[in-house]
């Protein structure tokens, strides 16, 4: 930690160890190196939906969920959906799409995860599309096993659906595209009833999607802004999209 209390941001070159397809639009790259050890000893490494910056053979930044980290063998997995499998306009997934083993690239971070569940919640919602799943799978897992966790996820294709663990008490619905990105997400969860209790509310993915189910869980429902997390991992038709 530096004298403000944030994690420092190491930047570590990498190597491509391993490469999994997933799901057929979920390319796994797992990486490895001397150089990830201090790295995976960063505070903040460990908590779910934590993330780093993948600085591509071209130079370009993006940001990726740190999946699963393996410290015995000093690798981490990070998760590429394949949203431009044939095309080259989208540098990390047409990268992920071709990338081979022993490739160098480029980590900064790590980053602690957005996911800030309050003591008292006896509930959870997380929801979000596709990007979202490597930390809502990280999330899952990390929850306490009494309470009670609901799950929307949107997947390109039912193919795309990977299992989620958890010890909470989970359900989990897998929603397939309708007109735009993340209308079939926002459609199933506004005005659905919450659990009883106090609970708290996750959602990451397309941007305009995240900020209206934001306005409708603080404005709507009058959630308290400490249960409400909501993150743009991504904008339509914008490259390299960062929440202002
Ligand atoms: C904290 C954080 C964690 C993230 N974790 C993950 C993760 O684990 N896995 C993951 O795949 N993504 C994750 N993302 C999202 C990822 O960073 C973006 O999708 C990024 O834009 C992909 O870069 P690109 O080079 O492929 O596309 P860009 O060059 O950024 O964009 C090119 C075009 O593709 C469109 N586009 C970008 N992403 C998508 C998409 N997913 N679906 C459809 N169109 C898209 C853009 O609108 C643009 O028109 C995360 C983002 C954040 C902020």
């Amino acid at each position: 930690m530096d004298e403000t209390g944030r994690a420092i941001i190491a930047r570590v070159e990498a190597e491509v160890v391993a490469i999994k397809h997933v799901t057929p639009h979920m390319q796994r790259i797992t990486v490895g190196g001397a150089a990830l050890e201090s790295f995976l000893r960063t505070d903040g490494v460990e908590t779910p939906a934590a993330w780093v910056k993948v600085f591509l053979p071209s130079g370009e930044g993006r940001a990726y969920t740190i999946r699963q980290i393996n410290k015995e063998q000093q690798t981490l997995d990070l998760d590429f959906v394949l949203h431009h499998k044939e095309e080259s306009y989208s540098p990390a997934s047409s990268w992920a799409f071709q990338a081979q083993k022993g490739e160098r690239i480029t980590l900064a971070g790590p980053r602690a995860g957005s996911f800030a569940l309050p003591e008292d919640a006896a509930w959870v919602i997380l929801a979000g599309d596709v990007t979202a799943l490597p930390a809502i799978q990280n999330i899952a897992a990390n929850l306490p096993p009494t309470i009670r966790a609901r799950v929307y996820v949107e997947i390109p294709t039912h193919e795309d659906q990977q299992e989620i663990r958890s010890p909470a008490v989970l359900s989990v619905v897998w929603l397939e595209p309708r007109e735009r990105p993340g209308l079939a997400l926002e459609q199933r969860v506004l005005y659905r009833p919450f659990p009883l209790g106090p609970g708290y509310v996750w959602v990451a993915g397309e941007s305009r999607i995240a900020k209206e189910l934001r306005a409708h869980y603080l404005r709507e429902r009058y959630l308290e802004r400490h249960r409400v997390t909501t993150e743009g991992y991504w904008k339509v038709g914008k490259a390299d999209h960062r929440e202002g």
